[in-house]
């Protein structure tokens, strides 16, 4: 493939994107879900890696200029990041600019969805710009989970798996406080500028102790900030009809790219519950032990029992992360329950049964539609009045489940609305939206009628 370098070699994908060691280096990452990916910066910096949260979407033009439009929307958003930062640096520093002083962080999936060619895609671009051959992209994968092997000492990686899941799942418990509290706020801006506090000061504790994974101090600070959120609510403001956001998780999580859908849908009247980051890393430990099952019947069938005995310890290992997991979730909702009624996370067992009772989809065909569907009838079940499916336009298994979603959905009576999204405005969003909550609105009432007529009835029958 030629380049304004010259011939570009395959052999870059593997010198150049993988796993490396990152001590002393410059951990540049992208920002997707804005919580979420602030307290992942400070799990690096708790085992001494300088991790730095770049600045999005002002690259937006430059992404554009160097894709061809086929691409995937957050490939181009997060491309464009990292090449603003990059030039930004160089202007910056002048002569004193060093590639070699960085490292890009790009994760990625082995699915069949092109998240796993991103960072081959950005390698390619990058060694077009002879100043930026040098800087690696440094990747984890769903393969294992997104173990830091490789890049941190092994002791240090196991840690770190663990504190970044703690991580996550408070950044997830942290954006359900606020999307419980601010549609409701006394006053406008005391929930953002208590969870931009909160933010701070857990990303400090998370950098100052987080690699001893004593997470007591982290939990009582999460409850303290749900206690404190919780005061914030004018009780006398009647409950909103519920949204809930399905879809692919960059462009869900990310406001710049989904041009800021949930404090959209809260000014039109909503109040909005978007599917966690916990739900995407619980479904990577889930998968990875339904292929180790797979693996394992087929050893049985050879009567293989060297292959039997390996695989039975995978499994009893991959057992045990999900148990962790799962114990380490329900602790910090736990924690936040306490003083406020935050949306509890469902368990992706729950949604493989909820898709397997009704013959919808299933989870051997992979991807994230498996997720969003079964995310979106959980929301039905849990009496939301309507349900988005956001993602960039063209998204594989965001398009297979509109096409699940909106007839079923149509046929139960629930709001559905697809928001696709390519960095473009487009002319009728807001009606659309508006349109939208109007109808998720009357769903309310109607559903308030039934169960006010419900409760009539049981009133004169007893
Ligand atoms: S989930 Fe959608 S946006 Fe993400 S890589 Fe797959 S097709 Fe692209």
């Amino acid at each position: 493939m030629s380049s304004e370098t010259g011939s570009h070699s395959f052999d870059r994908f593997q010198s150049s994107v993988g796993r490396f060691d990152i001590s002393g280096k410059t951990l540049l990452i992208p920002d997707m879900a804005p919580i979420g990916a602030r307290l992942l910066a400070a799990c690096f910096r708790a085992f001494g890696v300088d991790a730095v949260l770049m600045k999005t979407y002002e690259g937006l033009a430059l992404g554009k200029e160097y894709t061809s439009g086929k691409e995937c929307f957050p490939c181009q958003v997060t491309l464009g990041d990292i090449l603003h930062h990059l030039k930004k640096e160089q202007e910056r520093l002048g002569s004193d600019f060093s590639t070699k002083k960085y490292v890009y962080f790009m994760p990625e999936a082995d699915g069949p969805c092109r998240f796993g060619m991103y960072n081959k895609m950005q390698r390619l671009i990058l060694d077009r710009f002879p100043q930026f051959r040098e800087v690696p992209i440094v990747s984890l994968s769903t393969g294992d989970a997104y173990g830091a092997g490789g890049l941190l000492p092994p002791h240090q990686a196991s840690i770190f798996r663990k504190l970044s899941y703690v991580a996550v799942i408070i950044a997830d418990v942290l954006d359900r406080i606020v999307w419980r509290v601010r549609p409701y706020e006394r006053r406008a801006g005391m929930t953002d500028n208590h969870m931009e506090e909160a933010v701070q000061m857990l990303a400090s504790m998370i950098e100052s102790t987080g690699a001893t994974l004593d997470f007591n101090l982290l939990h009582q600070k999460v409850e303290e900030i749900a206690l404190q959120a919780s005061s914030f609510i004018d009780r006398r403001k009647p409950r909103r009809p519920r949204i809930g956001i399905v879809g692919e998780i960059y462009l869900r999580s990310h406001p710049d790219s989904n041009q800021n859908i949930i404090r959209c849908l809260e000014a039109f009247g909503g109040e909005v519950v978007d599917a966690s980051l916990g739900e995407w890393v619980n479904f990577v430990t889930f998968e990875r032990i339904k292929k180790t099952r797979r693996r394992w019947k087929l050893a049985w069938r050879r009567k293989d029992h060297a292959q039997l005995r390996l695989i039975l310890r995978q499994l009893l290992d991959l057992e045990i992360e999900r148990g962790y997991q799962f114990w380490r979730q329900s602790q910090v909702y736990r924690r936040a329950m306490r003083h406020l009624d935050i949306q509890p996370d469902h368990t992706i067992g729950s949604i493989e049964r909820r898709l397997q009772r009704d013959h919808l989809f299933t989870f051997d065909i992979g991807t994230e539609a498996a997720l969003s569907i079964g995310g979106a009838l959980a929301y039905v079940h849990e009496g939301f009045d309507g349900i988005v499916n956001v993602f960039p336009f063209t998204c594989m298994p965001s398009t297979i489940c509109a096409a699940v979603l909106k007839p079923l959905l149509h046929r139960e009576g629930i709001p559905y609305l697809d928001a696709p999204y390519d960095g473009t405005t487009q002319p009728n969003r807001e009606v659309a939206l508006r349109t939208f909550m109007y109808q998720a609105k009357q769903h309310l009432e109607s559903r308030k009628a039934e169960e006010n007529g419900r409760a009539t009835l049981w009133r004169v029958k007893h």
